[in-house]
């Protein structure tokens, strides 16, 4: 790992990308930096990284543990699988940029590894970080986690935040968590998540897709925010073929360096009024089944 400052194409000093509902579910952030940050002043020995026993390379992922790792083992291979899913799906080109994850054998080290690394970062189970690499070179993506309960969950999420930005110039903070939140479902789920889908159908919720791409920093997304971005990108791969070209297109354009500015107007022109499309789209869903129910013609 480099000891270089992270930076993101964004000025931000310590914004963190991603990580409001792991305070919940436990998750996630992707940090952006200016370029003129630097690292923090070393007070202390800094706590080791993992890797005792050799790194791992597996798809696109090198993975490093003091655990021994199986190169069989079924999780690498469903890893691998994601990112194939991701770069399919999306129609995005594969990238070989290297996504160098970081396996602690338990959370304390984890921890007291992140307080030291980054210590202005909230306390989380998992983190996606982007630094700038050599100039002119790629950037440099690391994940962080440790072994435990979530792990599935945790690095589907975190390695989905990495796969993104291993291709596109930007990601906007919504459909990053969105689709993180998406992809982070084992395969059989077909992106749906059920607590999500309870949480949304309790009601007393106006999507506002204008509102959620207003968003810059993690800390203005709280649950309900992920719940709301996750509903969007399943709306778009799920709903129509229309709405998923909407998607796809602006996809494209992210991997310009042009940002593409919103996509509420694109998907206006699928659905008219998007909010009521979404809302119909989250009715139809079968959370428990994760399927999509039919459409019932009530004229
Ligand atoms: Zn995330």
């Amino acid at each position: 790992m480099a000891d270089s400052s992270p930076v993101g194409r964004h000025p931000l000093r310590w914004a963190v990308v991603g990580c409001a509902l792991a305070a919940l579910a436990g998750c996630e952030s992707l940090v952006r930096m200016g370029r003129d940050d630097q690292p923090p002043v070393a007070t202390v020995s800094p706590p080791p990284l993992p890797g005792k026993a050799g790194a791992q390379r597996v798809s696109q992922f090198v993975f490093y543990s003091d655990t021994p790792l199986k190169q069989n083992a079924p999780l690498f291979a469903e890893l691998s699988r994601l990112r194939d899913q991701v770069f399919h799906d999306l129609q995005l080109p594969p990238s070989n940029t290297v996504i160098q994850v970081y396996l602690f054998d338990d959370q304390d080290k984890y921890e007291r590894y992140m307080r030291y690394r980054y210590p202005e970062l909230p306390k989380r189970r998992a983190f996606f970080v982007a630094h700038p690499g050599t100039p002119g070179g790629p950037r440099e993506l690391l994940v962080f986690t440790f072994w435990g309960d979530h792990l599935r969950q945790d690095l589907r999420h975190e390695l989905t935040h990495a796969l993104l930005n291993s291709v596109l110039k930007d990601v906007p903070l919504w459909l990053d968590e969105g689709l993180a939140e998406y992809y982070e479902l084992p395969p059989e789920r077909n992106g749906v998540n059920a607590l999500h889908v309870d949480a949304l159908a309790r009601g007393g919720w106006v999507p506002d897709l204008a509102a959620l791409e207003r968003l810059e920093q993690v800390q203005q997304m709280g649950r309900p925010q992920y719940q709301e971005a996750w509903g969007w990108v399943h709306l778009m791969l799920r709903g129509s073929p229309q709405a998923r070209q909407v998607l796809l297109t602006y996809l494209q354009q992210l991997r310009e360096p042009a940002p593409p500015g919103p996509l509420l107007p694109r998907l206006r022109e699928v659905y008219p009024a998007p909010a009521d499309a979404l809302a119909r789209h989250m009715a139809r869903l079968d959370a428990p089944a994760a399927t999509l129910r039919p459409v019932v013609d009530r004229r």
